[in-house]
């Protein structure tokens, strides 16, 4: 097995009494595009900044390419590209001066990427940095993050501020064509509320919630074993319950189940109380992660 692109082990993080992360394992493999998701406080962004040795560790290891990030910092940065939530420049540069001043810390820039970028976000390379509404800055960000071609991408909430014609392009197309250029090695983290937004492109995630695990699945495996069964009958549902069931409503006529795993047994037994109809479909992650944390 090659080196994971990150790996953590029980990572512990505190501001004073509050456990932001607290005892939090996670391995991401090269070339996969993985989540990272949870509600507002959750220690999403505490992770992603002991990553990046913006914050210490309380315990436990954190490892970027194989290598401690505090211990041998430049060699992880090197490698990686960060898109922070908040995206801040000097304001007195114009565009044009940010990437040229961020390039010169780069050992590769691609120049087509840049101004590929630049037109299709309509960003205008003469503006200062003060003159750009707060989804411009985002969009400077991500061009800065994507130019110089690395191997890790860590994202979080890259999307804030973007309006939806330009974040669905962004996720699509820029997103989508980062890492197509190299599969084998350009690996994504991306820690985002728009989940169904990132579907197409995650291969695998981590819930967290109170700086812990809730659920780590492969995306592939997560839509076979969370289903979402709809059972009609003709007059009032009868009571329905089953140990595979994650939540169970009654809606009107209709049973709406979310079976966690055990689908074909949760439906052999409503085919038992012979409803009129009875659908099955996969769950998207976004449906996933709301009744996970439900
Ligand atoms: P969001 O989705 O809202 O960005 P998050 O999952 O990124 O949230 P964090 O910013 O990592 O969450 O915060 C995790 C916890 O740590 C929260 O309870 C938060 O209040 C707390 N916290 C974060 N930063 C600090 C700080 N500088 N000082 C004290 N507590 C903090």
């Amino acid at each position: 097995m090659s080196t994971p692109v990150i790996e953590l082990r029980q990572l512990v993080r505190k501001y004073g009494h509050t456990d932001a992360v607290d005892g939090l394992d996670l391995t991401v493999r090269a070339g996969s595009c993985y989540g990272f998701f949870g509600r507002n406080g959750a220690g999403k962004t505490t992770t992603i900044k002991c990553l990046l040795n913006l914050l210490r560790p309380t315990a436990g290891t954190v490892r970027v390419f194989g290598f401690d990030p505090e211990r041998d910092e430049v060699a992880v940065k090197s490698r990686l590209a960060y898109v922070p939530d908040a995206v801040a420049f000097h304001p007195w540069m114009t565009v044009d001066a940010v990437l040229a001043y961020v390039a010169s810390f780069r050992k590769h820039w691609n120049l087509k990427t840049q101004s590929e970028l630049l037109d299709r976000f309509r960003l205008d390379p003469t503006k200062s940095v003060k003159a750009l509404s707060k989804g411009q800055r985002t969009q400077l960000g991500l061009i800065t993050a994507i130019c110089p071609e690395p191997e890790l991408l860590v994202l979080d909430e890259p999307t804030s501020g973007l309006d939806p014609i330009v974040r669905r392009e962004f996720i699509q197309t820029v997103i989508g064509a980062y890492q197509e250029a190299d599969p084998e090695r350009r690996t994504i983290f991306v820690s985002t509320h728009l989940i169904a937004e990132f579907e197409g492109l995650i291969d695998e995630f981590t819930i967290i919630d109170a700086g812990r695990e809730v659920l780590h699945l492969e995306a592939d495996a997560a839509r076979d074993r969370y289903r979402h069964i709809r059972a009609r009958f003709p007059g009032e549902p009868p009571a329905f319950a089953h140990p595979g069931l994650l939540r169970s409503r009654r809606d009107g006529r209709e049973l709406d189940l979310i079976a966690n795993g055990q689908s074909d047994a949760v439906i052999e037994q409503l085919r038992a109380l012979q409803p009129e109809a009875l659908t099955t479909e996969a769950l998207t992650l976004e449906e996933i992660f709301m009744a996970t944390l439900q």
